[in-house]
């Protein structure tokens, strides 16, 4: 179908000032964008940006990418401007970083589910590359900043648009802030710019990760309900070429003293401890899988076989024999334990 779509001078202008906010037009400054009023945008910019957004590179102005334009993204530049630092030195000298939040998002969204979903964002980061963050009470020493502001001074427009932005790393290990836009809705689930999905992004910037192109990343500038967490096919080998892959921290629980038990011995338990352990570890690594690949798997199955395991091995013999009657995977069934 031929493209018939004739954009007004408005659409035009809007167009360039976007394309030089976003980085695409290396003759403006990204204050400039705003105030300075360009006539067109350049074809070789639109170019550029359709190539970005994977959309067909006409150089024109057409519906399509018009519609691109016009979805709700986040802040950041797609583009690097010429003159700043080689993205290998944008990332932290340390693995082990402190945040605290300054300024809650509020409207829908509770402080405490805030924190939660903060948590959960940085935990998909945390599973995925060697880098650790642990929150602090508010602290000019923090190395991350978590705020919200509202309108032009803080590089906001009210609803849609921009959601979010942070700030990169330079090498310097210097504070970062992320801010999050108060004119939208933020929510946990259902109607609303979906407060995970952005903190995650979000802090892809603050541990170095730039813009992708590829569409199915996390760290596309567009915003996008279904993708929650860094992705295997991009994000994650990114971040992982920057910090190495995770490395299973030491087992939370204290060690227990094993007890006189004539059932027993040393050894059992010993073994057993292992065992826990390396599921522990296990566990880790295939959650975060699961969560990076969900169309081949389904993370409540994976929580459930792992649940499983732990209450197989240290559950009492009739525990045992109970959880293998009412246990499925798939096609596999187990027959009953033999008598003791
Ligand atoms: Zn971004």
């Amino acid at each position: 179908m031929p493209d018939t779509f004739q954009p007004t001078s408005e659409e035009m202008n809007f167009a360039a000032k976007y394309l030089g906010y976003y980085g695409y037009n290396d003759s403006v400054t990204r204050a400039e964008s705003l105030t300075v009023v360009v006539l067109a945008p350049m074809v070789s910019d639109l170019r550029t940006f359709q190539s970005f957004a994977g959309l067909p590179e006409t150089g024109e102005l057409d519906a399509e990418t018009l519609a691109k334009m016009k979805l709700p993204r986040c802040g950041c530049p797609d583009i690097r401007r010429v003159g700043l630092q080689p993205a290998q030195e944008a990332r932290w000298r340390k693995n082990q970083l402190t945040y605290c939040v300054i300024h809650p998002v509020g409207g829908a969204l509770s402080v405490a589910e805030q924190d939660d979903l903060i948590q959960l964002a940085w935990d998909d980061w945390q599973l995925a590359a060697d880098i650790k963050l642990t929150r602090i009470p508010n602290s000019p020493l923090a190395d991350i900043v978590i705020s919200a502001g509202r309108g032009p001074a803080d590089n906001f427009d009210g609803p849609s648009g921009t959601l979010a932005w942070a700030y990169l790393p330079d090498g310097r290990d210097g504070q970062l802030i992320m801010k999050f836009d108060l004119g939208e809705t933020w929510v946990r689930g259902g109607n609303g710019i979906l407060f995970r999905n952005v903190a995650c992004h979000e802090f892809g910037h603050l541990i170095g990760l730039e813009h992708s192109r590829n569409q199915a990343a996390l760290m596309a500038p567009f915003y996008k309900a279904s993708i929650a967490s860094p992705q295997l096919s991009d994000d994650i080998p990114r971040i992982r070429a920057l910090y190495g892959p995770a490395v299973p921290g030491p087992t939370p629980a204290p060690v227990p003293i094993p007890s006189p038990n004539p059932g027993g011995s040393i050894m059992n338990w010993f073994i057993k401890k292992l065992v826990n352990y390396a599921l522990d570890a296990l566990e880790k690594q295939v959650l975060a899988y699961v969560k990076s690949t969900p169309e081949a798997w389904d993370d409540e199955l994976a929580q459930q076989t792992f649940a499983f395991l732990r209450s197989f091995l240290n559950g009492t013999p009739a525990q045992q024999q109970a959880a293998l009657a009412t246990f499925k995977v798939a096609n596999l069934t187990f027959d009953p334990l033999p008598p003791e």
